[in-house]
C-alpha cells in the first residue's frame, strides 16, 4: 500500500503517522522524502488497514493498494489450481463439471425424471432450487424443506451430489444433506451469511452478485475462506447492462481472470446469464473455450410449464445433444469430465 502525503508535512509528523499505522496493522512503514512529496510505502499483511481512516487523516492526499485485499483466495498464496471433491466428484485443475437441474424442484416426478435424464446424458452433479430467491413475493417461492426431500430422494436413486440454494441461516441445519451450498447472486455479500459458512464442512458454489466487481466476488470467497471452509466453487452468472434482448450480460472475461487471480474453480452459468435457452449451447461453449472448470445449466422436462425460468431451461433432449457436443470441448480444452 503506498500514502502518497499532503505538501508541507513535516518530519515529525510523518514519524508519527508511521508509529500510528505500524501499531495498527503488522505493517512496516518505509517513507520517501521527495523534494515536493513524501510517499509512505506500506509493507506486510495491509488486508486490515483501513483505507478510508487513512485517506481522513488531514496529512494524507491519497491511497493506494498494490497488492490484493484477499489472501486465501489469491493464486499469490496458492499457485496451484484448487482441487475440491464432492462425494466422488472432483472440480477444478482440470477436472470438469456439468452440474444440471432444474431451476426449482417442483414435484417428484419432475426432479426424479430430470435427474435421471441429465444423468444419462453424463452430468454428474444435480442442481435444484428449494428456497428461491423471486423478484414478487407473489411467485412460486420454492418446495422449501420438501423440495429438498425430493432433491435428496433423486440423490438416492442416481448417486449424484446434489446443490442447492442456502437464503438463510435459519434453513441451515436442512441443508445436512445436500453436497454443495450455493450462494445465490443476492446473497453474495450477506456478509453474516458468508462469515457462518466459514464455519460448515460443506462446498460452496458462490455466485457473482447482479453489480458486483470480480474483487468483490472474491473478498466474498475470503469472507467464507477467512472462517476455516476453503472449499469454494466461484461462478460467474452474468452482470446487470444496459443491454435489455439478455436477461443479464455474461462476463466472459471473469473466467481468465478469476483463474489469473485466484486458484479457486470457476463455473459458469450460461442459463442465468441469457435468460434465453437457444442461447445456453453457445454461451457454454464460449466458457469451456475461455477455462472455466464447470458449467451450471438449467434443464427441465417441460419448459413450457416450468414454475420459474421455464425460458432459459434446455429440454432433457436438448440437454443430451449439448452434452455430446461438450464433451469433445472438455476434452479439446485437456480436461475431463
Ligand atoms: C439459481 O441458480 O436458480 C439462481 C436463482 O441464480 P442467481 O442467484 O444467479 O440468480
Ligand atoms: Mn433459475
Amino acid at each position: 500500500m503506498i500514502i502518497i502525503l499532503k505538501q508541507g508535512v513535516d518530519k515529525k509528523q510523518v514519524e508519527q503517522l508511521s508509529s500510528w499505522l505500524e501499531s495498527n496493522a503488522d505493517v512496516h512503514v518505509n517513507p520517501i522524502f521527495g523534494s515536493m512529496t513524501t510517499i509512505l510505502g506500506l509493507v506486510g499483511d495491509t488486508s486490515s488497514v483501513d483505507m478510508g481512516s487513512i485517506r481522513s487523516n488531514e496529512m494524507v492526499e491519497d491511497v493506494k493498494r498494490v497488492s490484493e485485499p484477499y489472501k486465501k483466495a489469491n493464486r499469490k498464496f496458492h499457485p496451484d489450481d484448487t482441487v475440491i471433491e464432492i462425494g466422488k466428484q472432483k472440480i477444478g485443475g482440470g477436472h470438469f463439471q456439468v452440474i444440471a437441474g432444474p431451476c426449482s424442484v417442483e414435484s417428484k416426478e419432475q426432479i426424479l425424471e430430470v435427474a435421471g435424464a441429465v444423468s444419462a446424458a453424463g452430468s454428474k452433479m444435480l442442481r435444484g432450487g428449494a428456497f428461491k430467491p423471486r423478484t414478487s413475493p407473489y411467485s412460486f417461492q420454492g418446495m422449501r424443506a420438501e423440495g429438498l426431500e425430493l432433491l435428496l430422494e433423486a440423490k438416492k436413486e442416481t448417486g449424484m451430489p446434489i446443490v442447492s440454494e442456502l437464503m438463510s441461516l435459519s434453513h441451515l441445519e436442512l441443508f445436512e444433506d445436500v453436497d454443495v451450498i450455493q450462494i445465490g447472486a443476492r446473497n453474495m455479500q450477506n456478509f453474516e451469511l458468508l462469515k457462518e459458512l466459514g464455519h460448515c464442512d460443506k462446498t460452496i458454489l458462490l455466485k457473482r452478485g447482479l453489480a458486483n466487481t470480480i474483487e468483490e466476488l472474491l473478498m466474498s470467497a475470503e469472507y467464507i475462506m477467512s472462517g476455516g471452509n476453503e472449499d469454494i466453487i466461484l461462478c460467474e452468472r452474468g452482470i446487470r447492462t444496459f443491454e435489455t434482448y439478455t436477461r443479464n450480460t455474461l462476463d466472459l472475461s471473469a473466467i481468465p481472470l478469476l483463474k489469473k487471480y485466484s486458484h479457486l474453480p470457476v463455473v459458469v452459468d450460461p442459463s442465468h446469464a441469457t435468460g434465453q435457452a437457444w442461447m445456453v449451447p453457445t454461451m457454454a461453449k464460449a466458457a469451456i473455450a475461455a477455462g472455466a472448470d464447470g458449467l451450471l445449466i438449467e434443464v427441465h422436462n417441460n419448459p413450457c410449464k416450468a414454475k420459474c425460468d421455464g425460458a432459459q431451461s434446455l429440454n432433457c433432449e436438448e440437454f443430451a445433444d449439448l452434452m455430446t457436443d461438450l464433451k469433445r470441448r472438455i476434452e479439446f480444452e485437456g480436461k475431463t469430465l
